[in-house]
């Protein structure tokens, strides 16, 4: 008898972990598993801003999936654009540009999120997200391309554009991207002597009155002031109005000369989620507690891009958050559910109870509130870097990150542009392939297409 097929879409926290615990618990004789991801690492994302901040080098933080001789899962290189729940057919576009038919018996629809942008005049052709490591990379290029030139220029104009940032999204990913940049751009002065200091100006800015709600009001408000001792501009109850190539114009009315706006405003699920054709909440996949997908046979989905309910919750209706936290134990839980159906044991409910959230500013500045304790400066800073030290997946991955922070700390920052993408227009759409994916209906005829050329 053939044996069942497994197909996990997407190598993030939710889907290795997942792939993982299936190849510790399912006998190679009881399923074959396949795992389609784009890019052969897994990306530790709470890192990035690190990485966009030359603390870490993007190697560091890309965890390779064939460490171990162990694995046996069978890596497809591409992305998935589409899903025939129906026929069982998952279309996936290989890194090659060639399109193919991947029949599965279950799927793991792991894929995470997208940045969240809204129609907003300028915004898709001028922003840039916080989201792949090729946009940390190219940030980091970018910040320190406008160091250099405005270092080269006489033009007063040119050089106030160029030495004015714009984060727009006041969440951990915004803080976070905002404050470690922020401390790289000011750590430069030292190496461009003929910058005035005072032309260097960083903005936070979020629609929503507080930063980082989650933390709480008084470990909020602890951010807030960190920041604004920094000299960034917090400014909140406001949002971009228009962004141009060479300044942006905010809800508030005041226009800032900015050739440097990231966007880091919120997450929405791969738009993988919309070819199903299936219920959503919010954009993500509704699921049940146990990560299934009514109506829907063989289908599980977890992660940034599912509704899983937050159980752990007293209030009804209420979904987990999108947080790295939960994905990595989700990712293990629907291991544990796809294995009970093929022995046709009952499926178990996903409950976690949320342990908290650590927020390294750079430096030793951080704020963190693991189980429920509030933590500043250097304590937090501890708690920030020991939790994140802790959940790399790899003694590889461990060691290069600790090298780096070592090596920062003792060295201090460097200002290397490597002229990555340096002339070619890159959005935000080119480096999450958010254009990539197929409508319901031609997911349908490349399923059926498929099908009739295997018979
Ligand atoms: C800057 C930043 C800081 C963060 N800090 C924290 C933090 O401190 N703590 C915390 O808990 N969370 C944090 N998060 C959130 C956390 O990273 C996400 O919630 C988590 O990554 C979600 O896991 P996931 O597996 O659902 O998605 P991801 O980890 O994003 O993985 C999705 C994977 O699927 C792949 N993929 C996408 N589309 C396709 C496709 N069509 N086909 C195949 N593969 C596909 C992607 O390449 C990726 O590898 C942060 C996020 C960001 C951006």
């Amino acid at each position: 008898m053939a044996r069942p097929k497994i197909l996990v879409v997407g190598a993030g926290f939710a889907g290795v972990e997942c792939v993982r615990r299936l190849e510790r618990r399912l006998g190679s004789d009881e399923a074959d598993l396949a795992l389609v991801t784009p890019f052969s690492y897994q990306l530790y994302l709470p890192l990035l801003p690190q990485v966009a901040s030359g603390i870490l080098t993007p190697q560091s933080i890309a965890v390779s999936l064939r460490r171990s001789r162990r694995y046996r899962t069978r890596i497809i290189p591409g992305g998935a654009v589409g899903v025939d729940t129906k026929a069982k057919v998952c279309v996936v576009r290989k890194v090659t540009g060639e399109v193919v038919n991947e029949p599965y018996d279950h799927i793991v629809l792991a894929p995470g999120s997208v940045t969240r942008t809204f129609d907003i005049p300028g915004l898709a052709d001028n922003a840039r997200g916080m989201k792949t490591l090729a946009e940390a990379a190219f940030i980091r290029d970018h910040v320190i391309a406008q160091l250099d030139l405005a270092d080269a220029s006489h033009d007063e104009a040119e050089r106030a554009s160029r030495l004015q940032f714009v984060v727009v999204g006041g969440g951990y990913a915004g803080t976070e991207t905002a404050a470690c940049l922020q401390r790289l751009t000011s750590n430069a002065l030292c190496r461009y002597p003929r910058l005035d200091p005072r032309q260097i100006k960083w903005h936070l800015i979020d629609i929503a009155p507080k930063l980082m709600p989650e933390l709480g009001d008084k470990l909020g408000l602890s951010a807030q002031k960190i920041l604004r001792d920094r000299g960034i501009d917090v400014s909140l109850g406001v949002s971009v109005a228009k962004a141009g190539p060479e300044e942006v114009t905010l809800t508030d009315g005041r226009v800032l000369p900015c050739r440097t706006l990231i966007w880091t405003a919120g997450v929405t699920a791969s738009p993988l989620i919309g070819t199903l054709d299936a219920e959503t909440v919010r954009g993500r996949l509704a699921v049940t507690a146990q990560m299934t997908v009514p109506g829907r046979s063989g289908v599980f989905a977890l992660g940034d891009a599912a509704a899983v309910p937050d159980l752990a919750k007293d209030e009804d209706g209420s979904v987990c958050p999108p947080t790295a936290q939960h994905a990595m134990r989700q990712g293990r839980a629907v291991a544990d559910n796809v294995i009970a159906t093929l022995r046709g044991r009952p499926l178990k409910p996903y409950v976690h109870h949320d342990l908290g959230l650590v927020v390294d500013l750079g430096g030793r500045d951080a704020v963190s509130k693991p189980l429920g304790v509030e933590l500043r400066g250097m304590p937090a800073q501890a708690a920030a870097r020991g939790y994140h030290w802790s959940a790399l997946r790899t003694n590889v991955a461990k060691t290069r990150v600790l090298t780096n922070w070592l090596l920062n700390a003792v060295a201090g920052d460097d200002f290397v542009r490597i002229g990555f993408l340096a002339r070619t227009p890159a959005a935000m759409r080119d480096f999450e392939y958010t254009d990539a994916y197929l409508t319901p209906e031609q997911v349908r005829e490349h399923a059926a297409a498929g099908h009739l050329q295997q018979e």
